[in-house]
């Protein structure tokens, strides 16, 4: 078994590291912790010892799905539109299939960003049906 616990930088951890703590879910720094061929994020020292626990005593907690906020979503989409029209051209179709695929992953990519910026706003604010109007 081994353990660690530093911030990686290197691209293939940037490529795939977690957004999310494995313990609270919520948005990780960098944190994370290695055993066996798993790695696990973090959001802090705290979260990431009760981690190591966790995954040694076999004993997990249940982390549940996030629910989907449509209004979010549709957020999201009307905010890639500058995006979309862009590499729309430089694909020379408004098809997304027929575009390279790191096109297709950047549109979507922006789109998941803008749809968790949205979401973050509204978990520090809170909400209003006013926020619609
Ligand atoms: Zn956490």
């Amino acid at each position: 078994m081994t353990t660690l616990m530093m911030k990686f930088r290197s691209s293939p951890f940037l490529e795939h590291r977690p957004s999310l703590c494995s313990y609270c879910l919520k948005p990780v720094g960098g944190l994370l912790f290695h055993h066996k061929d798993r790695w696990y994020a973090a959001c802090s020292k705290e979260h990431l010892l009760k981690i190591k626990k966790q995954i040694i005593t076999g004993k997990r907690n249940t982390l549940k799905a996030p629910m989907i906020n449509n209004s979010a979503v549709i957020d999201a989409v009307s905010s890639c539109k500058d995006i979309y029209t862009k590499l729309a051209k430089e694909n020379k179709s408004y098809v997304i299939h027929e575009w390279k695929k790191d096109d297709r992953v950047r549109l979507f990519h922006q789109a998941i960003k803008e749809y968790l910026v949205v979401c973050t706003e509204q978990a520090d604010q809170g909400f209003s049906l006013e926020d619609d109007g």
